[in-house]
């Protein structure tokens, strides 16, 4: 169990596999594979784009991957 890395006030629960629904206040409820979520862990603020890719990904069902947030924080 663990939170959206931004924020402390959200819940995520493991779903199947590797991948976490995370239900943050802040960002909206969205799905994220472990390993993304563990970078984003590293990171003290929420990178720029941020917001815009959780909003996708959740108009979009998709899961947001090491691909999205490495795009963000490189
Ligand atoms: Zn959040």
């Amino acid at each position: 169990m663990g939170t959206c890395p931004f924020h402390d006030n959200s819940q995520t629960q493991f779903a199947n596999g590797d991948i976490h629904n995370v239900d943050c206040p802040s960002c909206g409820a969205y799905r994220i594979s472990d390993v993304a979520l563990s970078d984003l862990r590293n990171l003290r603020t929420a990178p720029t784009g941020w917001r815009e890719l959780v909003r996708r990904s959740i108009a979009r069902h998709t899961l947001i991957s090491t691909r999205d947030t490495r795009a963000l924080t490189t």
